[in-house]
């Protein structure tokens, strides 16, 4: 749910459990994330402190007893709750960069920044290269599906699209379509196609 690239293997706690023992058989407090992006988010967590309007990290040595952390909301974008692309554009060209969006609200570009570095998500060569390779993947599929007649087929091959990964690259790929050349052409031959979500897919399964 991080990274995007359906390697998740672990069980990530997004308030680490070593802060918030409680939270550590919580559901809620689940998701599904892979390896790279839980070592590098770790124990590091920081929270907006609803008392005082301000960023506190948590943390606690080991040999320290269990406190109850400042209480807030997280720093962290949160990818179960949130829409990340709200926060974050992701550049169609190499090197496949995420940014955090222009915003008046200081807060949201912070959070951007705080996720982008925490989860490591512009730092590591193989995600770049398969965002790049994902983005590559969806324009094919966007051309075979223009150039398919028959309607079951071309029913199967969008409902296909939107199972692909990294499906963060297929919204920027309908979110800028309009500046890029290519992209524009494509989506003015499939308007239907602007439509389509990984989450909710818009098309019927096979
Ligand atoms: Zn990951």
């Amino acid at each position: 749910m991080y990274c995007e690239d359906s390697a998740a293997d672990e069980i990530e706690h997004v308030r680490p459990k070593s802060f918030y023992p409680d939270k550590t058989f919580v559901w809620e407090n689940y998701l599904a994330a892979c390896g790279r992006c839980d070592g590098s988010k770790s124990n590091r967590f920081h929270v907006i402190s609803t008392r005082h309007r301000e960023l506190f990290e948590v943390e606690r040595k080991q040999s320290e007893p269990v406190t109850p952390p400042e209480p807030g909301g997280m720093l962290l974008i949160d990818p179960r709750r949130e829409d990340p692309l709200r926060f974050l554009k992701l550049d169609l060209v190499y090197p496949f960069h995420f940014h955090a969006i222009e915003s008046r609200v200081c807060l949201a570009r912070v959070r951007a920044a705080y996720t982008i570095h925490v989860l490591g998500l512009n730092a590591r060569d193989t995600l770049l290269k398969r965002r790049r390779a994902a983005y590559g993947t969806y324009v094919a599929r966007l051309k075979e599906y223009i150039s398919e007649r028959d309607p079951e087929r071309r029913g199967r091959m969008a409902y296909e699209i939107c199972g692909l990964d990294h499906p963060t690259v297929w919204r920027e790929i309908q979110r800028q379509h309009r500046a890029i050349d290519e992209l524009r052409s494509l989506f003015e031959q499939a308007p239907e196609a602007l439509a389509w979500r990984g989450a909710l897919p818009a098309a019927s399964p096979p």
